[in-house]
């Protein structure tokens, strides 16, 4: 048996995922991206811009709040800390990201950023962005997202960017990745596409996750200070895979279970590319996705806008088949129920991505046979005390009130224990 290259040996491939599989076009600015990436990452000014945007815009560092009522739903036996991204500056983790391109951009001259959404968290940040660098800004979103996601359109519309309704295929996040790189593919010379997860061709998925790390960097050493100890576990939601990635790079290298969640969906499908799909190329790379038999892509399903996404980075996918990490599914009423329990317990509303996090926090900690494994794989042993927890919060449910959550997130918890009354 030979082993599987490892990050290191080859850039932009994990194992034998990432990849560049685009037109021969778009080679020239993907090495010039790499290039003014790899320059600035070590580059004393960038990285001094970078982290005064962080504190003095975005509102870093997030807190790390331990969620004692949520804790004790959760069976009282866990300490769960919760990495507070929905504090960020428009309520999600991806302002990490576009501020770390804009940045880059800027470098590259260009005058224009394009971006896709589902969410359209990732719109909102990519507009900011473009209002602060004084670029201008083109998202594109399918229209079935645009439906249920109106009040990000309206933000993005303020903030001055275009927003182009993509109407082809199942008109989610997906199709409009495509319109999105079709664009780039014509207007190369002046305009960044600013990929809002750890997907895509190199250098993008490695570049995200470094512009994420800031969270799992942030909350190891804020869980450092609170606990005097690592965790025993980390959770994060994963779409693309942006706000896992993040997460997990404070503590790959540590003893700490980490866990990733996918949208196990409903009966009208799900967007678990790990956990359901075979590996193929979507959107310049080579990654675990859905597909059917002849390679066709299976549209995704998710509540959760944002998770809504047939396929998941190259790097997860590594993760998956070295078994680094834990991959598992929540699906849309285990998610709702979450949403309701955190909005009454701890007057937190999470966005519905964020829910599946929680959700499986909640399940995790009341599997005795896996707390018990857990707690024998520790280092400090299986009498150290309580588990320790930390789950990515990676942002505000806002958005998601107008539509599934607000309606049935309340209903979603009844007969799910707790203690918590009715919602209104
Ligand atoms: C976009 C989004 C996600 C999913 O994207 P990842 O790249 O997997 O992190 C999760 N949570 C929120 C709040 C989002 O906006």
């Amino acid at each position: 048996m030979t082993t599987p290259p490892t990050h290191a040996d080859v850039p932009g491939r994990f194992g034998p995922y990432g990849g560049q599989y685009v037109p021969e076009t778009l080679m020239p600015c993907l090495r010039e991206l790499e290039a003014v990436w790899l320059a600035a990452r070590t580059d004393p000014a960038f990285l001094a811009e970078l982290a005064e945007l962080h504190a003095d815009y975005s509102g870093r560092p997030t807190p790390l709040y331990r969620a004692r009522r949520f804790e004790a739903a959760c069976g009282g036996k866990a300490r769960v800390w919760l990495k507070r991204e929905d504090l960020n500056h428009t309520g999600a983790h991806k302002i990490n990201n576009c501020l770390g391109q804009v940045l880059l951009a800027k470098r590259m001259g260009k005058a224009r950023l394009i971006a896709e959404t589902g969410a359209g968290q990732h719109g909102v940040a990519t507009a900011t962005v473009a209002a602060l660098a004084g670029l201008r800004c083109t998202v594109y979103m399918g229209q079935v997202d645009m439906q249920r996601q109106e009040p990000n359109v309206q933000r993005m519309r303020l903030l001055g960017a275009e927003v182009v309704p993509v109407l082809s295929g199942a008109r989610t996040l997906k199709d409009a990745t495509s319109e999105a790189i079709r664009d780039w593919v014509t207007n190369v010379a002046d305009s960044h596409y600013i990929i809002g997860s750890t997907v895509g061709p190199h250098p993008y998925p490695t570049m995200v996750r470094d512009f994420q790390s800031v969270i799992g960097i942030e909350a190891r050493r804020q869980v450092l200070e609170k606990e005097g100890r690592l965790p025993d576990v980390a959770i994060a939601c994963v779409g693309g895979g942006s706000n896992a990635a993040g997460l997990f790079a404070g503590f790959v290298d540590d003893p700490v279970a980490l866990y990733g969640v996918e949208a196990g969906g409903s009966s009208l499908g799900h967007s678990a590319a790990l956990a359901l799909g075979t590996p193929g190329v979507l959107h310049g790379s080579y990654s675990y996705l859905l597909q059917d038999d002849d390679g066709q892509v299976v549209p995704a399903h998710s509540i959760a806008a944002g998770l809504d996404y047939p396929g998941v980075g190259p790097e997860h996918s590594f993760l998956k088949d070295t078994g680094r990490v834990t991959y598992d599914k929540v699906d849309d009423a285990e998610a709702l129920a979450a949403f309701g329990d955190l909005c009454r317990l701890e007057g937190i509303i999470p966005a519905l991505e964020s829910s599946h996090a929680l959700a499986f926090c909640r399940r995790l900690l009341g599997d005795e046979a896996a707390c018990a494994q857990l707690r024998a794989a520790r280092a400090a042993g299986p009498d150290a005390g309580p588990l320790v927890v930390v789950v990515n919060l990676s942002g505000r449910g806002d958005k998601d009130m107008h539509g599934d959550a607000g309606a049935h997130g309340a209903a979603a918890t009844d007969g799910n224990g707790g203690d918590h009354g009715q919602a209104r």
